[in-house]
């Protein structure tokens, strides 16, 4: 994004501090430099090339980049894109990002991962059934099912359960036999050229192998090949759906059959798997899938576009783990169920971590795995 309309945007702020009522961060620091408005003004500084404290740059480096301050802004100012731009700003200055976000970008570099997960292990997912005849990129198929990092080795039923249910409705796919990062670590920490290079270079593989369709599982997936993908590789032409889309549709036309379950439960709606998410928001979807599946629905207080982040979103819990577990505990503790179903690997993973960390004793799960819960064999 140009800099001087990011400027012009900055300075149309009239300090009505509206949005920070919605920021996470702020709620549970009440610190003004993690607040979007403390953030904007970081962010300007950064622009002018400023010196910026510590602090300043641990204000900007704990935004979850859940956009929902975007929401509340009535001088229609992009934070979320402003906060990440002066990120990519800072790392150009070469003050960003932090030691651990090196780390875990090395790690992707080396191992195709951004979650230290052993590559020779990516595949641990792949039931047994099926392993001994899949063929990876061999099969002559143009949809992809793009598991990504926290699928394949963190939540690893996501991937599993998303699998058989294709496989089950006999749907046509193939998965790749070593699946790259998407590169959506690397960008939102704002190392946008190492970025760019991953993009293209997946890109790149993507037409080699014939895709023209690519289904995720990952909201952080969904948010790269959607919304950044498009940005900045040039002809970019595949098209994305999460995997909830393509169950949803399965089932409408009577290619998988739900039994019922009958259960309450309570659903998370991922910040990248709707408002973060261009032209698309799925929200319906989910919920109508696990009705069918004979879920009775309790709605979290802050629902779909106005969800709050699950606290790790843009790799906030490497920086500050105990903002991450505040934010989770919060969120998690509105929630009237026992059962916390999300579509996103990322929320499941941090959810689960929070649990462990406060005792919370509850039970999150990846909405494939209660489906495949439900599926009639
Ligand atoms: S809501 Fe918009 S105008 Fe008001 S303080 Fe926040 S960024 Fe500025
Ligand atoms: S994107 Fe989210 S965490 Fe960042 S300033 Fe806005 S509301 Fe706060």
């Amino acid at each position: 994004m140009n800099e001087n309309i990011l400027l012009e945007q900055i300075s149309s702020c009239i300090d009505c501090k509206n949005c920070n009522e919605v920021c996470d961060t702020f709620l549970v620091t009440q610190n003004p430099l993690q607040s979007p408005n403390g953030r904007l003004k970081i962010a300007e500084k950064v622009f002018h090339n400023k010196e910026i404290a510590e602090e300043e740059k641990f204000g900007l480096y704990t935004c979850t980049l859940c956009a929902l301050c975007d929401l509340r802004c009535e001088q229609s100012i992009e934070i979320s894109k402003i906060i990440h731009a002066s990120k990519i700003k800072l790392v150009e200055q070469n003050k960003a990002p932090y030691e651990i976000h090196n780390k875990i970008i090395a790690g992707i570099v080396d191992n195709d991962n951004s979650v230290g997960g052993n590559p020779e292990e990516r595949l641990d997912w792949l039931p047994d059934a099926y392993r001994k005849s899949e063929v990876y990129e061999n099969k002559d198929s143009d949809t992809l099912l793009f598991l990504g990092c926290m699928s394949s080795f963190r939540v690893k039923e996501s991937a599993s359960a998303s699998y058989e249910i294709l496989k089950q409705a006999g749907f046509d796919f193939k998965i790749f036999e070593h699946e790259p990062c998407c590169g959506e670590y690397t960008y939102s920490a704002g190392k946008l050229d190492l970025a760019k290079k991953t993009f293209h270079d997946n890109f790149e593989r993507f037409k080699k192998n014939g895709i023209k369709n690519i289904i995720v599982t990952c909201g952080g997936c969904f948010y790269a090949f959607n919304n950044v993908y498009p940005e900045y590789v040039e002809g970019w032409d595949i098209k994305v759906n999460h995997i909830i889309q393509v169950v949803h549709e399965l089932e409408k036309n009577g290619k998988i059959k739900l039994n019922k379950l009958k259960r309450e439960v309570t659903y998370h709606d991922a910040c990248r798997m709707g408002r973060k998410i261009k032209d698309m928001d799925i929200y319906d979807e989910p919920r109508e899938i696990l009705e069918k599946c004979g879920f009775s629905i309790n709605e979290l207080e802050a629902n779909r576009v106005n969800s709050l982040c699950c606290g790790a979103g843009s790799g906030v819990r490497g920086v500050d783990s105990e903002l991450c577990i505040s934010m989770g505990s919060n969120l998690v503790n509105t929630a009237k169920d026992d059962e916390i179903i999300s579509s996103c690997p990322l929320c499941v993973f941090n959810f689960r971590y929070v649990d462990y960390k406060k005792k919370l004793g509850k039970n999150f799960r990846y909405i494939t795995d209660c489906i495949l819960e439900a599926l009639e064999k």
